[in-house]
């Protein structure tokens, strides 16, 4: 498999611990840096809503950790400092990630183009 030197580099991602209210104690990875231009699945797994979201083992409940993370995606030029809520329900959880993958969509379109249209006018301005 020719990875571009992406899984060399150790994921920022810490074990937390979860208790289920099935009464099973599991750790998952729960991230606390997401660099989507080395890991793009991590992108995937956010947009889907799977990111820091801790499955248990033994009766499949999961439990998304209200973990802030930094979020890095260097392609497309976005930073940002993610302050998940807990108490966030299920429908406007969905909600929100329904707009964020809209919102991103267009930012990541819209990005492309403004930079591609910059830079070849830098370029003509310097010949
Ligand atoms: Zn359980």
């Amino acid at each position: 498999m020719a990875e571009n030197g992406a899984a060399a580099q150790a994921p920022r991602s810490i074990k937390m611990k979860f208790s289920c209210a099935c009464g099973t104690e599991f750790t998952a990875d729960i991230y606390q840096s997401v660099n989507v231009t080395l890991e793009p699945q991590l992108l995937y797994r956010l947009l889907a809503g799977s990111l820091n979201v801790a499955t248990c083992p033994n009766c499949g409940r999961t439990a998304a950790a209200a973990q802030p993370f930094v979020y890095h995606d260097i392609a497309r030029g976005l930073f940002a400092y993610v302050l998940p809520r807990a108490e966030v329900s299920t429908e406007e959880r969905n909600a929100i990630l329904s707009r964020l993958r809209t919102v991103y969509s267009c930012a990541a379109a819209r990005r492309s183009t403004t930079c591609r249209s910059a830079l070849s006018r830098r370029r003509r301005r310097c010949r």
